[in-house]
Protein backbone atom coordinates (compact mmCIF):
# COMPACT_ATOMS: atom_id res chain seq x y z
CA UNK A 1 0.00 0.00 0.00
CA UNK A 2 1.08 3.22 -0.94
CA UNK A 3 1.97 5.88 1.77
CA UNK A 4 0.89 9.04 0.74
CA UNK A 5 1.92 11.69 3.20
CA UNK A 6 0.80 15.53 3.64
CA UNK A 7 3.63 17.91 5.12
CA UNK A 8 1.63 20.62 5.95
CA UNK A 9 1.95 23.70 8.12
CA UNK A 10 -0.04 26.71 7.08
CA UNK A 11 3.43 28.91 8.39
CA UNK A 12 5.78 29.97 6.21
CA UNK A 13 9.41 29.16 6.83
CA UNK A 14 9.11 26.40 9.72
CA UNK A 15 11.01 23.79 7.22
CA UNK A 16 8.14 22.28 5.27
CA UNK A 17 9.97 21.58 1.89
CA UNK A 18 13.21 21.04 3.70
CA UNK A 19 11.68 18.15 5.31
CA UNK A 20 9.80 17.08 2.24
CA UNK A 21 12.60 17.14 -0.32
CA UNK A 22 15.00 15.17 3.02
CA UNK A 23 12.52 12.66 3.89
CA UNK A 24 11.72 11.81 0.27
CA UNK A 25 15.38 11.46 -0.45
CA UNK A 26 16.61 9.94 2.73
CA UNK A 27 13.40 7.22 1.69
CA UNK A 28 14.34 6.77 -1.87
CA UNK A 29 18.16 6.20 -0.70
CA UNK A 30 16.26 3.15 1.06
CA UNK A 31 16.13 1.23 -2.21
CA UNK A 32 12.45 2.66 -2.45
CA UNK A 33 10.38 4.03 -5.39
CA UNK A 34 8.95 7.63 -4.03
CA UNK A 35 7.43 10.22 -5.64
CA UNK A 36 7.15 14.18 -4.12
CA UNK A 37 4.86 16.36 -5.55
CA UNK A 38 5.49 20.30 -4.96
CA UNK A 39 2.16 21.95 -4.02
CA UNK A 40 3.70 25.66 -4.04
CA UNK A 41 3.63 27.80 -6.79
CA UNK A 42 7.46 28.75 -5.47
CA UNK A 43 8.19 25.59 -6.81
CA UNK A 44 11.10 25.44 -3.95
CA UNK A 45 11.23 21.58 -3.57
CA UNK A 46 11.07 21.63 -7.42
CA UNK A 47 14.61 23.33 -7.58
CA UNK A 48 15.66 21.51 -4.49
CA UNK A 49 15.72 18.20 -6.48
CA UNK A 50 17.46 19.98 -9.35
CA UNK A 51 14.89 20.84 -11.25
CA UNK A 52 14.90 24.46 -12.32
CA UNK A 53 11.05 25.74 -11.69
CA UNK A 54 11.11 28.10 -15.04
CA UNK A 55 12.22 25.60 -17.26
CA UNK A 56 8.86 24.10 -17.29
CA UNK A 57 6.28 23.28 -19.87
CA UNK A 58 4.11 21.72 -17.71
CA UNK A 59 3.61 21.21 -13.54
CA UNK A 60 0.89 20.04 -11.26
CA UNK A 61 -0.82 23.36 -11.97
CA UNK A 62 -2.06 21.15 -15.56
CA UNK A 63 -2.90 17.95 -13.55
CA UNK A 64 -5.47 19.89 -11.38
CA UNK A 65 -6.81 22.46 -13.49
CA UNK A 66 -6.38 20.85 -17.08
CA UNK A 67 -6.47 17.43 -16.37
CA UNK A 68 -3.23 16.33 -17.92
CA UNK A 69 -2.31 12.94 -17.65
CA UNK A 70 -0.17 13.34 -14.44
CA UNK A 71 2.41 10.32 -16.06
CA UNK A 72 3.09 12.81 -18.60
CA UNK A 73 4.25 15.73 -16.18
CA UNK A 74 6.24 13.65 -13.34
CA UNK A 75 9.96 13.98 -14.44
CA UNK A 76 12.66 11.81 -12.33
CA UNK A 77 15.66 13.75 -10.17
CA UNK A 78 19.16 12.47 -10.48
CA UNK A 79 18.80 10.97 -7.18
CA UNK A 80 17.44 7.43 -7.62
CA UNK A 81 14.41 5.99 -7.09
CA UNK A 82 13.08 9.65 -6.45
CA UNK A 83 10.46 11.55 -9.19
CA UNK A 84 9.03 14.65 -9.01
CA UNK A 85 5.72 16.62 -9.76
CA UNK A 86 7.08 19.72 -10.17
CA UNK A 87 5.24 22.70 -9.52
CA UNK A 88 6.55 26.58 -10.73
CA UNK A 89 4.46 30.31 -10.33
CA UNK A 90 1.71 28.83 -12.72
CA UNK A 91 0.38 27.17 -9.65
CA UNK A 92 -0.71 30.56 -8.37
CA UNK A 93 -3.48 30.71 -10.44
CA UNK A 94 -4.66 27.39 -9.01
CA UNK A 95 -6.27 28.97 -6.16
CA UNK A 96 -8.64 31.10 -7.55
CA UNK A 97 -9.59 28.76 -10.52
CA UNK A 98 -9.88 25.48 -8.00
CA UNK A 99 -12.40 28.26 -6.08
CA UNK A 100 -15.28 27.98 -8.08
CA UNK A 101 -14.57 24.50 -9.49
CA UNK A 102 -16.88 21.24 -9.14
CA UNK A 103 -15.95 19.10 -6.29
CA UNK A 104 -12.47 21.40 -5.80
CA UNK A 105 -10.77 19.28 -2.89
CA UNK A 106 -10.95 15.91 -5.12
CA UNK A 107 -8.85 17.75 -7.65
CA UNK A 108 -5.45 16.75 -6.23
CA UNK A 109 -6.64 12.59 -5.21
CA UNK A 110 -8.05 12.11 -8.87
CA UNK A 111 -5.23 13.12 -10.67
CA UNK A 112 -3.19 10.64 -8.73
CA UNK A 113 -5.60 8.10 -8.27
CA UNK A 114 -3.98 6.02 -11.58
CA UNK A 115 -0.36 6.52 -10.14
CA UNK A 116 -0.38 5.06 -6.57
CA UNK A 117 0.60 1.61 -6.95
CA UNK A 118 3.78 2.88 -8.96
CA UNK A 119 4.98 4.18 -5.48
CA UNK A 120 5.71 3.33 -2.16
CA UNK A 121 5.72 6.55 -0.85
CA UNK A 122 4.42 9.81 -2.18
CA UNK A 123 5.18 12.76 -0.19
CA UNK A 124 3.25 16.29 -0.36
CA UNK A 125 4.85 19.17 -0.45
CA UNK A 126 2.28 22.40 0.83
CA UNK A 127 1.77 25.86 0.46
CA UNK A 128 2.31 27.93 3.57
CA UNK A 129 -1.95 28.60 3.63
CA UNK A 130 -4.76 26.89 4.50
CA UNK A 131 -6.56 27.28 1.16
CA UNK A 132 -7.50 24.88 -1.08
CA UNK A 133 -4.24 23.86 -2.10
CA UNK A 134 -3.51 22.40 1.44
CA UNK A 135 -7.12 21.47 1.46
CA UNK A 136 -6.71 18.86 -1.79
CA UNK A 137 -3.74 17.99 -0.35
CA UNK A 138 -4.75 16.58 3.02
CA UNK A 139 -7.93 14.92 1.00
CA UNK A 140 -5.25 12.92 -1.54
CA UNK A 141 -3.43 12.33 1.39
CA UNK A 142 -3.68 9.09 3.61
CA UNK A 143 -1.64 11.02 6.75
CA UNK A 144 -0.24 14.31 8.06
CA UNK A 145 3.09 15.08 9.24
CA UNK A 146 4.00 18.76 10.73
CA UNK A 147 6.59 20.28 11.01
CA UNK A 148 7.06 22.90 13.58
CA UNK A 149 9.34 25.32 14.57
CA UNK A 150 9.94 25.70 18.04
CA UNK A 151 8.87 29.63 18.44
CA UNK A 152 5.85 31.52 20.23
CA UNK A 153 2.75 30.78 18.97
CA UNK A 154 3.76 27.30 17.59
CA UNK A 155 1.05 25.85 19.52
CA UNK A 156 -1.84 28.41 18.39
CA UNK A 157 -0.82 27.58 14.49
CA UNK A 158 -0.56 23.71 15.32
CA UNK A 159 -4.31 23.91 16.83
CA UNK A 160 -5.93 25.58 13.41
CA UNK A 161 -4.32 23.28 11.83
CA UNK A 162 -5.54 20.08 13.52
CA UNK A 163 -8.75 22.04 12.99
CA UNK A 164 -8.58 21.71 9.51
CA UNK A 165 -7.54 18.36 9.20
CA UNK A 166 -10.71 17.08 11.70
CA UNK A 167 -13.16 19.15 9.09
CA UNK A 168 -11.44 17.32 6.18
CA UNK A 169 -11.76 14.17 7.73
CA UNK A 170 -14.91 14.72 8.75
CA UNK A 171 -16.47 15.40 5.45
CA UNK A 172 -14.23 13.75 2.70
CA UNK A 173 -11.22 11.60 4.32
CA UNK A 174 -12.50 9.30 7.21
CA UNK A 175 -9.25 7.80 7.52
CA UNK A 176 -6.59 10.92 7.54
CA UNK A 177 -4.58 10.79 10.72
CA UNK A 178 -1.60 12.53 11.76
CA UNK A 179 1.65 10.40 11.22
CA UNK A 180 3.85 12.72 13.36
CA UNK A 181 4.97 15.87 14.97
CA UNK A 182 8.79 17.23 13.59
CA UNK A 183 10.88 19.90 15.76
CA UNK A 184 12.78 22.10 12.85
CA UNK A 185 15.32 24.57 12.92
CA UNK A 186 15.86 23.52 16.99
CA UNK A 187 18.29 25.67 18.67
CA UNK A 188 18.87 23.63 22.03
CA UNK A 189 20.67 26.51 23.59
CA UNK A 190 17.88 28.79 23.09
CA UNK A 191 15.36 28.65 26.46
CA UNK A 192 12.35 29.16 24.41
CA UNK A 193 12.61 26.64 22.21
CA UNK A 194 13.26 24.11 24.96
CA UNK A 195 9.87 24.95 26.88
CA UNK A 196 8.01 24.84 23.35
CA UNK A 197 9.33 21.58 22.56
CA UNK A 198 8.54 20.68 25.88
CA UNK A 199 4.84 22.02 25.43
CA UNK A 200 4.40 19.85 21.80
CA UNK A 201 5.74 16.81 23.68
CA UNK A 202 3.78 16.76 26.19
CA UNK A 203 0.79 17.77 24.49
CA UNK A 204 1.09 15.46 21.93
CA UNK A 205 3.31 12.80 23.37
CA UNK A 206 4.16 9.95 20.75
CA UNK A 207 3.31 11.60 18.26
CA UNK A 208 6.45 13.70 17.86
CA UNK A 209 9.39 11.85 16.14
CA UNK A 210 12.34 11.11 18.44
CA UNK A 211 14.69 12.69 15.95
CA UNK A 212 15.03 16.81 16.44
CA UNK A 213 15.89 18.46 13.47
CA UNK A 214 18.39 20.92 14.23
CA UNK A 215 19.39 24.79 12.59
CA UNK A 216 22.30 23.32 10.76
CA UNK A 217 24.04 25.18 7.49
CA UNK A 218 24.07 22.01 5.75
CA UNK A 219 19.89 22.31 4.93
CA UNK A 220 20.69 25.77 4.15
CA UNK A 221 22.62 26.05 1.51
CA UNK A 222 21.65 22.60 -0.10
CA UNK A 223 18.77 24.18 -1.78
CA UNK A 224 21.38 26.38 -3.81
CA UNK A 225 23.18 23.67 -5.06
CA UNK A 226 19.67 22.06 -6.67
CA UNK A 227 20.45 18.54 -4.07
CA UNK A 228 19.12 17.21 -0.85
CA UNK A 229 21.14 18.13 1.87
CA UNK A 230 21.26 14.45 3.02
CA UNK A 231 22.97 13.99 -0.09
CA UNK A 232 25.13 17.39 -0.55
CA UNK A 233 26.55 16.61 2.69
CA UNK A 234 25.60 13.05 4.50
CA UNK A 235 27.52 13.24 7.93
CA UNK A 236 26.52 16.69 9.01
CA UNK A 237 24.10 17.35 12.30
CA UNK A 238 20.81 18.06 9.77
CA UNK A 239 21.20 15.37 7.83
CA UNK A 240 21.84 12.48 10.07
CA UNK A 241 18.89 13.76 11.61
CA UNK A 242 16.86 13.79 8.19
CA UNK A 243 18.18 10.16 8.40
CA UNK A 244 16.89 9.19 11.30
CA UNK A 245 13.61 10.81 10.99
CA UNK A 246 13.12 8.65 7.46
CA UNK A 247 13.96 5.43 9.35
CA UNK A 248 10.92 6.30 12.13
CA UNK A 249 8.70 6.99 9.49
CA UNK A 250 9.70 3.58 7.60
CA UNK A 251 9.78 1.87 11.03
CA UNK A 252 5.92 3.29 12.16
CA UNK A 253 5.19 1.92 8.76
CA UNK A 254 6.28 -1.33 8.89
CA UNK A 255 4.26 -1.30 12.12
CA UNK A 256 0.96 -0.81 10.77
CA UNK A 257 1.12 -2.79 8.02
CA UNK A 258 1.71 -6.15 10.22
P1 LIG B 1 8.65 26.12 4.43
O1 LIG B 1 8.59 25.18 3.30
O2 LIG B 1 7.86 25.69 5.62
O3 LIG B 1 8.33 27.53 4.03
P2 LIG B 1 11.53 25.80 4.23
O4 LIG B 1 11.80 24.35 4.33
O5 LIG B 1 11.55 26.41 2.86
O6 LIG B 1 10.18 26.15 4.96
O7 LIG B 1 12.58 26.55 5.18
C1 LIG B 1 12.62 27.96 5.26
C2 LIG B 1 14.09 28.42 5.15
O8 LIG B 1 14.84 27.91 6.24
C3 LIG B 1 14.78 27.94 3.90
O9 LIG B 1 15.67 28.92 3.47
C4 LIG B 1 15.53 26.69 4.35
O10 LIG B 1 16.68 26.44 3.56
C5 LIG B 1 15.89 27.06 5.77
N1 LIG B 1 15.92 25.88 6.66
C6 LIG B 1 14.96 24.93 6.79
N2 LIG B 1 15.29 24.05 7.74
C7 LIG B 1 16.50 24.44 8.22
C8 LIG B 1 17.38 23.93 9.24
N3 LIG B 1 17.08 22.84 9.95
N4 LIG B 1 18.54 24.60 9.47
C9 LIG B 1 18.84 25.72 8.75
N5 LIG B 1 18.06 26.24 7.80
C10 LIG B 1 16.90 25.62 7.54
MG1 LIG C 1 7.88 25.44 1.33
Amino acid sequence: MTRIVAVANQKGGVGKTTTSVNLAAAIALQDKSVLLIDLDPQGNATSGVGVDPRSLQKTIYNCLIKQDICENIILKTSINGLSILPSNADLAGAEIELANADGRENHLRDAIKNIHNVYDVIVLDCPPALGILTINALTAAKSVLIPVQCEYYAMEGLSRLIGSIERVKQSINLDLFIEGIVLTMFDARNTLARQVSEQVRNHFGSKVYQAVIPRNVTLAEAPSYGRPGILYNAASSGSQAYLSLAKEFLDHGEKSTR
